[in-house]
């Protein structure tokens, strides 16, 4: 049983990541950012109220997001553990979430930051806008994007900091590599004390 979460800026390859995490450890991916998207191409009453804050760059707010992902995780493959990507991203989301872990009588086991420098960042996703073509990959956007991290998610961070459940990983390693250092990284968040 193993519940994680993954957390880093766009850009930082979180999506990569997670992907390869979850099938080494044999837990369903939960991406918050992708299950907006498939309601955005299905035209869904709910792709139709978010599509104005994807465009934007900005978060959905949060009754919307945590009601998404609070479903998602009643799920029976999400019952015995899960990887999250891209949620809680703000300090009142990681409120809710402590708050369906508890009432589900569970807990989080680690939590890995992916991090990676602006200049990089931006350097990737543009080349990533020129490949998928996402509305909110032009160098404005992801800007915006950047600045919405630093100010609601980095307190997310900090305070699972806190709590001695956060490991770091240098997102600009090679794939493989930050793969590994993940892998050990929430390896040693399980054996501290
Ligand atoms: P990135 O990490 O590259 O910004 P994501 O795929 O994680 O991309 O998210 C894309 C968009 O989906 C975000 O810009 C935001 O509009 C929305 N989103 C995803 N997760 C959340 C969340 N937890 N809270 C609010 N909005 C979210």
């Amino acid at each position: 049983m193993t519940r994680i979460l993954l957390i880093g800026p766009p850009g930082s390859g979180k999506g990569t990541q997670a992907h390869r995490l979850s099938g080494q450890l044999h837990i369903p991916e939960i991406s918050t950012g992708d299950m907006f998207r498939s309601h955005l191409a299905n035209g869904s009453p709910l792709g139709r109220e978010i599509k104005e804050f994807l465009d934007a760059g900005n978060l959905v707010p949060d009754n919307l997001t945590t009601a998404m992902l609070r479903e998602r995780l009643q799920e029976r493959d999400a019952r015995n553990g899960f990887l999250l990507d891209g949620y809680p991203r703000t300090v009142s989301q990681m409120d809710d979430l402590d708050g369906i872990l508890d009432a589900a009588g569970t807990s989080l086991d680690a939590v890995v930051e992916i991090t990676a420098h602006d200049d990089e960042i931006v350097r990737r996703l543009l080349l990533r806008s020129d490949a998928e073509g996402r509305s909110d990959d032009t160098e404005d956007v992801i800007r915006h994007r950047l600045e919405l991290y630093r100010q609601e998610t980095e307190p997310v961070i900090e305070r699972y900091g806190r709590r001695a459940l956060l490991v770091s990983v240098d997102g600009t390693a090679d794939i493989d590599a930050v793969t590994v250092s993940a892998l050990q990284g929430i390896e040693a968040v399980r054996a501290r004390p």
